[in-house]
């Protein structure tokens, strides 16, 4: 072989080499395009005879799981760009049916993953309150609810399902408010002794109208703070009725909101309510109720 063809043999074999390594960094870019941008986390399911419940880290969205040996109940989805995390978080926990599947207004960090989380598994039931929206994913949930031949249901105050011991009551809206937030499903889950209450994206308004129909029904071991604990939610009165245990808020990390808001903070610290947030807890805030007790896992 002459110097020349040498050179031109190297020279051929880079080349081949740098085309190689630029077509599968493309097809990795490519593939990445879409995604969550943060790996699928697992979570390790509590064992349990009771309910387990499952605040998930969702980033600046709400996606509550509620599990008991008989079946399961999910509270709003996150949002669409983390719909592969939810999943994997589903698929860990070990979920194959979901029973019902609440949607609790029409705002995208709530019904996001919903339209995934219905091509993905079997959903019985599917509960969806707080207005309608004309955005192509809302619409899309609503194709492939109608597809699957999903039961959905429009819930109201007074509204009741059970999975297995569980009870689950919608509270409110009491009437429309004229407002999505507002008007988005409030949720209160019984089992045995325990009670928990999903506030979903309400303010003081609608909260004070709860305890003045509810009364003492309105107390909870569990509060999930209204609206991710902006400054317009979880009011003093509100929380004085509810007497919670725990209150969790779910944020996202360094979110734009300032959620949950110093003042929010300041009401809870004043009547010593624990707050939980789910970004600093990741992936999920869990309790276990065993129908008597509530025990933070
Ligand atoms: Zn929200």
């Amino acid at each position: 072989m002459t110097r020349k063809k040498k050179i031109l043999l190297i020279i051929s074999t880079v080349l081949l080499v740098v085309t190689a390594a630029l077509s599968v960094a493309l097809v990795i870019h490519l593939t990445k395009q879409g995604t969550d941008e943060r790996p699928p986390v697992g979570i390790t399911p509590v064992e349990s005879r009771d309910l387990v419940v499952y605040f998930l880290d969702a980033g600046q969205a709400d996606c509550t799981l509620l599990m008991c040996p008989e079946g399961c109940v999910l509270v709003d989805t996150g949002l669409y760009e983390d719909r592969f995390r939810t999943l994997a978080y589903l698929n860990s926990l070990g979920v194959k049916t979901i029973d019902w599947l609440v949607v609790t207004h029409a705002h995208s960090d709530h019904y996001g993953g919903a339209d995934s989380v219905m091509e993905a598994y079997r959903v019985d039931n599917f509960l969806l309150g707080g207005g309608i929206s004309t955005a192509y994913g809302y619409e899309k949930m609503l194709e492939t609810a109608e597809r699957k031949k999903i039961n959905t249901v429009e819930p109201f105050a007074g509204y009741r399902f059970t999975v297995g011991e569980m009870i689950c009551e919608v509270l409110g809206p009491l009437r429309d408010y004229g407002d999505e937030n507002m008007n988005s499903t409030v949720l209160k889950i019984t089992y045995g002794q325990n009670v928990i209450l999903l506030m979903a994206d309400t303010g003081f308004e609608a909260e004070a109208e709860l305890v003045v129909r509810y009364g003492e029904k309105i107390r909870a071991d569990i509060l999930k703070l209204g609206h991710h604990g902006s400054a317009y939610s979880t009011s003093s009165y509100f929380l004085k009725a509810v007497h919670p245990r725990y209150a969790v808020a779910s944020c996202g990390k360094n979110n734009d909101y300032g959620h949950p808001a110093p003042s929010t903070r300041s009401r809870l610290l004043e009547l010593t309510v624990p707050l939980i947030i789910t970004h600093e807890n990741s992936p999920a805030v869990i309790f276990e109720c065993t129908g008597e007790e509530v025990i933070r896992r």
